[in-house]
């Protein structure tokens, strides 16, 4: 423990003192006091140059030497800067074994980890992102990650900053493996990358694709033949009445399986490509029209539907494709809407793109529904969905229509008050109207 500084202090001054006085009384002894008060200063300084000698000595070497055995002031600097030492020792090991435990934690991950600075350059990165990335320890700290993982797509993934979906890339051509990666920013700008490896994943995604158009293919031909016979069946006068009714319910589930399977088949096809569509002008007024009409003609009066067109701009897009994804909402509405009940289409363009809504009057969706919506055969009340005839793969097939144009598909629903699906295309899909009327491209349907 260290003693009171001030007694300290006041010994070390009553010792200069002392040795004054001593150096005076031998002065006085052979005849020359100021000699004599010299010459026991200057014993004194020397005692102290040697105390501050084994000081710097030990602090030089202080890991292999013990300290020096001073008193008074000296012996409390010892005392302090051992305690110091001691502290900084203590704290040093700590943070060695928290990272020695960060480290093993973290190369036990299965998935590679990078973190990156606010320059997108490399601080740190565990074992599994030099297995994956082909990261070097050492040579690679400091560098940007964007040059070291020589893909176009993750450079600009990176760049754009939209870090809320992952990436999946094959980042070395012709060897197959497909990585993911997602960023999580933390701090000032720092970002941590998670890579992992989805190849087996994405193998098994493509065998079930393969598997359901397979399927659905082989399924095409025989079905088209049971509802030959059945139609045939149904239009004979000589049937007995009492197959009548087992024979029309054969052919409306056949044509339930032939719809399934025609959007199974759709379904397909959007999914093994996911590049954008480039597709041809489509004047929106003129399609929503025919939608409005074909819905009326289909349905009479049942619903009050109403059209609003407020921008006289078109749509870059496939046509095909955007007809039948519009025509799945006009088609739920009317579906799920019960009779008497309002149906409102809406088009309109404004600064983050062009807008189409279907509002219903209908039951509406618990919000619990809402997230789930657009996964295939995912139905709010299976039961009901299925009297109705859909597939079940009308969302799944919109949603993936509009991202194909660069759009999303937007659910509201009020339990009990009805629902909204607004599809969004971004403003470099919009053909402004004076472009579109130039070009003559107004919509006939197929
Ligand atoms: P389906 O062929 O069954 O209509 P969809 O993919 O088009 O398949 O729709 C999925 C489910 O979403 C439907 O089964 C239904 O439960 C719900 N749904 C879709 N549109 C509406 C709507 N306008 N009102 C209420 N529920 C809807």
């Amino acid at each position: 423990m260290l003693r009171n500084p001030f007694e300290d202090w006041g010994f070390a001054l009553w010792r200069v003192a002392l040795v004054a006085g001593a150096g005076v009384l031998v002065g006085l002894f052979v005849g020359h006091v100021w000699w004599g008060i010299v010459a026991a200063l200057a014993l004194e300084l020397a005692r102290q140059l040697a105390n501050l000698h084994n000081l710097l000595d030990w602090l030089r070497h202080r890991n292999r030497r013990d300290p020096p055995d001073s008193g008074g002031l000296w012996g409390d600097m010892v005392s302090l800067v051992s305690r110091l030492h001691r502290r900084k020792q203590f704290h040093k090991q700590r943070i060695l074994r928290l990272f020695r435990e960060l480290r093993r934690s973290t190369a036990s991950m299965p998935d590679g980890v990078v973190a990156l600075n606010a320059a997108r350059e490399i601080l740190w990165f565990n074992r599994k992102a030099v297995e994956l990335l082909g990261l070097r320890r050492k040579t690679d700290y400091g560098i940007a990650v964007a040059s070291l993982v020589r893909v176009p797509e993750f450079a600009s993934y990176l760049e754009k900053g939209n870090f809320g979906n992952s990436l999946r890339v094959r980042p070395r051509i012709g060897e197959g493996t497909c990585l993911e990666f997602q960023v999580m920013p933390y701090g000032e700008g720092q970002l941590f990358l998670l890579v992992r490896d989805v190849t087996r994943q994405e193998q098994l995604e493509t065998m079930r694709k393969d598997f359901v158009a397979n399927a659905s293919h082989e399924l095409r031909s025989p079905l088209t033949v049971i509802a030959g016979y059945l139609e045939t069946l149904a239009l004979d006068g000589e049937l007995p009445a009492d197959l009548r009714m087992p024979i029309l319910e054969m052919r409306r589930q056949s044509e339930r399986m032939t719809a399934i399977v025609a959007d199974l088949l759709e379904l397909s096809r959007l999914e093994a490509n996911d590049e954008q569509v480039i597709g041809q002008p489509i004047d929106v007024a003129a399609l929503l029209a025919v939608l409005r009409k074909d819905l009326v003609t289909r349905d009479g009066a049942r619903h009050d539907v109403t059209l609003s067109i407020d921008s006289p701009d078109g749509l870059m897009g496939d046509p095909g494709l955007i007809h039948s994804a519009f025509w799945n909402l006009v088609d739920n509405a009317a579906k799920y809407t019960p009779a008497g009940g309002a149906i409102a289409l809406r088009w309109w363009t404004d600064g983050d793109g062009g807008h189409f809504s279907v509002s219903d009057s209908g039951p509406g969706i618990a919000a619990e529904h809402l997230p789930r919506l657009t996964e295939r055969f995912y139905r709010v009340d299976p039961g009901r969905a299925r009297d109705t005839g859909g597939s079940g793969l009308g969302l799944a097939i919109g949603r993936h229509v509009l991202q194909r144009h660069g759009g999303e598909l937007k659910i509201e629903s009020i339990e009990g008050r009805g629902s909204t699906f607004t599809c969004h295309f971004p403003h470099l899909r919009l053909v402004i109207e004076s472009v579109a009327l130039a070009a003559d491209t107004r919509y006939s349907p197929a």
